[in-house]
């Protein structure tokens, strides 16, 4: 039986790959990348050489048959995206699902991804929370607002540094005033920072500040204590 490994790499820090995965990514038959190139950076700086096949999001639809079938007729295939786990806000899904439905053995290695350090290290309660991956740009934002507003568990978004301010915003219109929000930028890099408070006062701080590098927001949870308007 074929069997597909899904392979996370480091969100920043080269140092964060497991030794599991370095085996795999040198065993595996080929590795299917969402970026070849940037694949190909990782895996010189790890002295590993494979067959690097393409899988972005973009192609998924298309190539997830032909893909299964170049599997199969292999004894494994490692499956990667640019940074972190696969399948999360990353292509890897599709390819799961239908090696899943062709009886492919799906082994997943645990390892990065930017979820757990920022929910972990926000300070917000982390024995449950819920992730909402990239909220919509446009149709169906203010509906997730709404739910935000409500929501009893602690709350992990993923988010570019341009629409921070914009999410900012919305949160000091949508939540109550003394939900505590952490952003947390760059985490494993040089720059790594944790900036906690409440959206008003984080909204303050990044228009003095404009945010660069990658985040992700916690939004804490909705207590008796959190009155929306
Ligand atoms: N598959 C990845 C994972 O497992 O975390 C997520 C990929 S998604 C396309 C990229 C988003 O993840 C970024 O826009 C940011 O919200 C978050 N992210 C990735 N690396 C990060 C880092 N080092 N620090 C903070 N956020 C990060």
């Amino acid at each position: 039986m074929s069997t597909l490994y899904v392979v996370p790499t480091p969100i920043g820090n080269l140092e964060d790959i497991t030794l599991r995965a370095l085996r795999i990514l040198k065993e595996a038959d080929f590795v299917l990348a969402e970026d070849t190139r940037t694949t190909g950076q990782l895996l010189k700086h790890y002295e590993i050489s494979n067959q690097l096949i393409s899988h972005h999001i973009h192609n998924e639809h298309k190539t997830v048959e032909r893909m299964v079938d170049q599997i199969k007729s292999a004894k494994s295939a490692a499956i990667v995206s640019d940074a972190g786990t696969p399948s999360i806000s990353d292509p890897g899904f599709l390819l799961v699902r239908a090696c899943i439905e062709n009886d492919i053995n799906v082994v997943c290695l645990p390892g990065p991804s930017a979820i757990i350090p920022a929910i972990v290290g926000c300070g917000f309660p982390c024995d449950s929370f819920i992730f909402e991956g990239f909220l919509p740009h446009k149709k169906g934002r203010q509906t997730k607002w709404k739910a935000i507003a409500e929501e009893p568990k602690s709350v992990v978004l993923y988010e570019s540094p341009h629409r921070l301010k914009k999410a900012l915003k919305e949160m000091v219109e949508f939540l109550a005033p003394n939900r505590q929000i952490c952003v947390a930028r760059e985490i494993s890099k040089l720059h790594e920072n944790f900036h906690r408070g409440t959206a008003a006062e984080l909204l303050e701080y990044f228009e003095e500040k404009p945010p660069k590098g990658e985040i992700v927001i916690v939004i804490s949870a909705k207590t008796k204590e959190h009155k929306n308007d």
